[in-house]
């Protein structure tokens, strides 16, 4: 069964979808990550449309993370 790392710690998450779906990013105790990177970043910032990396977070990690970062509702997906 496929697995992906959280970003933080490395422990493996499983999807959360049935048949082991990553279609989307959704992991079963976890959740997506999104870092963007436009014009100011000296190091991601590749094009001018910006770089965009995704990734899964599981939620022990997640709830260190948020209290930092803005709540949205906002689908950022693509
Ligand atoms: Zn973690």
């Amino acid at each position: 069964m496929e697995t992906k790392p959280c970003i933080i710690c490395g422990h493996e998450l499983e999807s959360a979808l049935p048949d082991n779906d990553w279609s989307t990013l959704q992991p079963h105790g976890g959740g997506q990550v999104t870092l963007s990177f436009y014009y100011g970043s000296c190091k991601f910032d590749l094009n001018m449309d910006g770089t965009q990396f995704v990734g899964v977070i599981c939620d022990d990690c997640g709830e260190k993370c948020v209290e930092r970062m803005k709540r949205t509702t906002e689908n950022t997906r693509d």
